[in-house]
């Protein structure tokens, strides 16, 4: 079920808005001439919404106001929420351990999803914030191209979110009127603003199926904060109120603090020591003036929706007076620092939550990060020690993230591993663009993506190794953006013709998993619930397991009335499990039925299956606390353990893990297993406990 916006939008009227704060304090509503939102105001007259292109752009920089920086942000929240009945949680890792649909925490929602949302788990506290460091690099955000040049985009970004669950049992949350008032107090209060500076423009959020209305908060030309609230979903095509309703207000507390300071950009503001290390050692200051209005400008640049960045760039030379090489040629420095603090700060964030640069996922966007901060080094003749970047960066962070600096060695151990990486990768490159070169090679878009996606190198080492050959590589300035859109396209088009994919279900049925039970037993007894095209056989319980986990599906047979059916296949779709059969199967609904699973098979895959959980724990004592289960494979032939690790495995410290292992199956330990609350079990385990991926539900 879909809907357009424009068709959310005909649904929410002024009363879906009018909060009582509005109308307490006399606002009112009108509708903004650029953008065609309603906005809410006290200023009769205001003439636009308040937001950053409909307003002209920035008007806070250079203002001063409460002038907190980033710790004192983090405890100013905090601190108002808390007073306000809410309780502060801990953070979650920015690794999303929990999560098996994406590698790194993209917003504070994402710590309650899915299982607090779905009603499943109760929230750890009710109304709640919590500091969420969050990352966004690579797929759908592509933040990399945007940062340094747009004055606001971080890699790395806490979201401090303020939420309020709200379902037929957890009643001690709130709703709309009072998370207006909290908001408004917020930002009179504590951030200091005139309540008539203050507007509050009507939006429409949607995600996930679900949508409800949103109210941003708009002052001095930017969004202060979102308030959105989670209301509504679908039911059969029709729309329908959430069994939880949430408030979910993701505060940017970088921008918060910013905003609050009115440096010339976020990287000033946030990360200090850094931007001013990088400006001294190349005896680089530019014109403070310049930077404002270069600033200013950048802020009115949105990457991802403007057709042509290289123009937009060319008119913001134009405004400032030069050409667009001297823009770049004097602000270009001031854009690789910013970019290259930024990136420092995520890698360290990220290693210490345990991720590691790598050639795939979450990993890959962590190797690019590092090579830009080298390329940008290079591009611009920077001089800096990377030792004392990273150091400045963890001392920020471990203010109020203290396990950063725990984890300061494995940070540097793992960052000079990959720079030693990316100088074998320059060895080769060097070696391929000269080859280039020397074809007269134009090195357009796709001559790039081919470089950064089959060789690793990305388009700004191209551009470098190009230069040494005195050749100007233009590398367009949303790259990563336009790459994933490329790439996006190419995998739609390849057509995945596999059983399960293809299957389309006209029910969903809830098949009882048996094999949880009782995982030694092998017959069971079950009824027909669905046959579809005469093969795939649905029943009410299985002891079959279906593939998942790294673990391959049993096989076995099926019979009825004196009937035999072989299962070849099981898989799961949803929450129905589907047995494929070898032979044409005729059976009816209701109809009883007697399965039976290979059960020396099985037994093998169950060892196999300890076994890898025996050599994981082995190898996180030999290898250090950072290795994680990347995948596993396990059949009733053998089992394949991939762990994430900076390095290869030596072959000595191979032979103490095997050696390790096979002492823990001599030891003949008993095995047991124990159901716990998901909730206590990641209080008690910590996330470690999602090694070899998400389990689904409360326990
Ligand atoms: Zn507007
Ligand atoms: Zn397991």
């Amino acid at each position: 079920m879909s809907i357009s916006k424009d068709q959310l939008k005909e649904r929410f009227k002024k009363e879906n808005y009018e909060v009582n704060l509005f109308k307490e304090k006399g606002f009112i509503r009108k509708e903004c001439p650029h953008c065609k939102h309603h906005f809410w105001t006290l200023i009769p007259d205001q003439d636009n919404c308040g937001d950053t292109r409909c307003s002209g752009g920035y008007k806070f920089i250079d203002k001063k106001g409460k002038n907190m920086d980033f710790d004192q942000t983090i405890k100013s929240l905090t601190d108002f929420f808390v007073k306000n009945g809410h309780t502060a949680i801990k953070d979650y890792p920015v690794v999303s351990r929990w999560r098996a649909d994406m590698d790194f925490t993209i917003a504070s929602i994402a710590d309650f999803q899915p299982w607090v949302l779905e009603g499943v788990v109760d929230p750890p506290a009710n109304p709640l914030v919590v500091p969420q460091m969050c990352i966004r690099t690579g797929g759908e955000f592509s933040d990399i191209d945007n940062i340094g040049k747009t004055a606001r985009h971080l890699t790395s970004f806490v979201m401090f979110g303020q939420h309020s669950f709200n379902s037929k049992t957890l009643t001690d949350g709130y709703w709309m009127d009072r998370c207006l008032d909290l908001n408004f107090q917020y930002l009179t209060g504590e951030l200091g603003l005139k309540p008539e500076e203050i507007s509050y423009v009507e939006s429409i959020w949607a995600g996930g199926g679900n949508f409800g209305p949103n109210l941003e908060a708009m002052a001095y030309g930017i969004e202060v904060v979102n308030n959105v609230f989670i209301a509504y979903g679908f039911d059969n095509g029709k729309v329908k109120n959430l069994d939880m309703q949430v408030i979910d207000v993701g505060w940017g507390l970088d921008r918060v603090s910013w905003f609050s300071q009115g440096t010339p950009s976020i990287y000033e503001a946030i990360f200090p020591k850094a931007i001013n290390y990088l400006q001294k050692e190349n005896d680089y200051k530019p014109d403070h003036k310049l930077l404002v209005e270069y600033n200013i400008l950048a802020g009115l640049l949105a990457v991802e929706e403007v057709k042509d960045l290289r123009e937009e760039r060319r008119q913001m030379a134009k405004k400032l007076g030069m050409t667009y090489d001297e823009m770049l040629k004097v602000l270009g420095p001031q854009e690789a620092i910013y970019a290259i603090a930024d990136h420092a700060r995520t890698l360290s964030m990220t290693i210490a939550d345990g991720a590691i640069p790598s050639n795939v996922g979450g990993g890959y966007n962590l190797r690019v990060l590092l090579r830009r901060i080298e390329a940008l080094r290079s591009l611009y003749g920077l001089q800096f020690s990377i030792e004392k970047l990273f150091d400045l960066q963890i001392n920020h962070l471990s203010v109020s993230y203290p396990r950063v600096k725990e984890h300061r060695d494995d940070i540097f151990k793992i960052v000079d591993i990959e720079l030693k990486r990316y100088e074998e990768t320059k060895k080769s490159g060097r070696r391929i663009v000269d080859k280039l070169i020397q074809q007269k090679n134009k090195f357009d878009f796709k001559t790039l993506l081919d470089l950064y996606q089959n060789n690793g190198i990305n388009p700004l080492m191209v551009k470098e190794l190009a230069k040494e050959n005195k050749l100007d590589v233009e590398v367009p300035d949303d790259f990563y953006i336009k790459s994933e859109e490329y790439l996006a396209q190419q995998k739609a088009k390849q057509k995945i013709a596999k059983d399960e994919l293809v299957l389309e279900l006209k029910e969903e049925y809830i098949t009882q998993a048996l094999f949880y039970e009782d995982t030694y037993k092998t017959k069971f007894e079950a009824k027909v619930e669905s046959v579809l095209e005469d093969k795939y056989l649905v029943l009410d319980k299985t002891l079959f397991y279906p593939t998942g986990g790294g673990q391959i599906h049993d096989i076995g047979t099926i019979s009825a009335d004196g009937k035999k059916f072989h299962v070849t296949d099981v898989f799961k779709k949803g929450t129905t499990i589907i047995h494929k059969l070898e032979e044409k199967c005729d059976l009816k609904k209701g109809q009883s039925v007697k399965g039976e699973i290979d059960g020396k098979r099985r037994m093998d895959i169950m060892r196999h299956h300890t076994a890898v959980h025996v050599v994981n724990t082995a190898a996180k004592e030999i290898l250090g606390d950072h290795v994680w289960q990347a995948g596993a494979d396990k059949t009733e032939h053998k089992a394949r353990l991939d762990i994430t690790h900076y390095n290869s495995v030596k072959a000595e410290e191979l032979q103490r893990i095997e050696y390790l292992a096979n002492q823990v199956v001599f030891e003949n330990r008993s095995i047991s297993k124990t159901d716990l609350d998901r909730d206590e079990a990641e209080r008690n385990y910590g996330f470690q406990i999602y090694q070899g991926g998400v389990v689904p539900g409360k326990t």
